[in-house]
């Protein structure tokens, strides 16, 4: 049993994606940790390296599908007084979680409940855009380019960290054993469900190749669009600036 992605309508897809993160929001953190094998963070690390907030002037980030926080938390960390991180995220169980995992840290994000591919919020506001493992999901991924570049400032920095075609001959195949066979049983195992872990393999396979993705960058107004292959091309890292 699987979904047949290929007769799922548009529409529906958004619909699917959002059963996936409800079901999975109280141990996404830990599945993440296991499915990775930790090296998310150091993903996640190596983008929020590329952020550089300023550490003494106003910063204002934006980190859309941002889930329970990772991200954020990391920008917060390398910022300053000033920095200030918004936290965007189609499902409220998600920022629920990160918000509850968060509160030890007194620290103030700026949470919304909202959809990337039409942002609640004003025009030319932020001076950096993240994006972790979150555009695959959205079913029109070229409506969320159209708003990351609208909310950005002239200057300003669009990140996108996700999933790609691995390029190391040998890795492929070890790679799609990996994500076909065990991600789904690993899913099974931890979180009782191995549907969803299922649907997040096919959308990775599904998302358009790195050139591909620049291109459509680029198609929403960004300049110098950049993509940095991390891990073997596991991931990739595309960076680009609205100018
Ligand atoms: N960025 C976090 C991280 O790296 O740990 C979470 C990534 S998680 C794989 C994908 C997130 O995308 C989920 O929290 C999901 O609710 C969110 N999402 C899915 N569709 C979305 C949309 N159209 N707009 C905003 N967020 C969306």
């Amino acid at each position: 049993t699987h979904f047949g992605f290929a007769d799922v309508a548009l529409e529906r897809k958004q619909g699917l994606v959002d059963d996936v993160f409800h079901k999975v929001a109280e141990r996404y953190d830990v599945m993440n940790d296991v499915m990775s094998g930790g090296l998310h963070r150091v993903w996640k690390d190596v983008m929020v390296g590329m952020v550089k907030p300023s550490r003494t002037a106003p910063f204002r980030h934006l980190d859309v599908a941002g889930g329970t926080g990772d991200v954020a938390r990391r920008v917060a960390r390398a910022g300053g007084p000033l920095t200030e991180v918004t936290v965007l995220d189609i499902n409220h169980d998600m920022l629920r979680v990160g918000r509850d995992r968060l509160a030890e840290k007194a620290r103030d994000f700026r949470y919304v409940a909202g959809n990337a591919e039409s942002l609640p919020l004003p025009a030319n506001r932020f001076d950096c855009y993240t994006i972790a493992f979150g555009i695959r999901n959205v079913p029109r991924i070229p409506l969320a380019l159209a708003e990351a570049h609208r909310v950005l400032k002239r200057g300003g920095r669009f990140l996108c960290l996700e999933f790609s075609a691995v390029d190391v001959p040998g890795l492929d195949k070890v790679y799609e054993a990996f994500s076909f066979k065990v991600i789904p049983r690993m899913g099974q195992a931890i979180a009782g469900d191995a549907e969803p872990y299922r649907y997040l393999v096919e959308s990775i396979r599904r998302f358009p190749g790195v050139d591909t993705f620049s291109d459509m960058i680029a198609e929403a107004g960004f300049r110098r669009v950049a993509a940095t292959r991390l891990t073997g091309g596991v991931v990739t890292i595309h960076s680009a600036w609205k100018l």
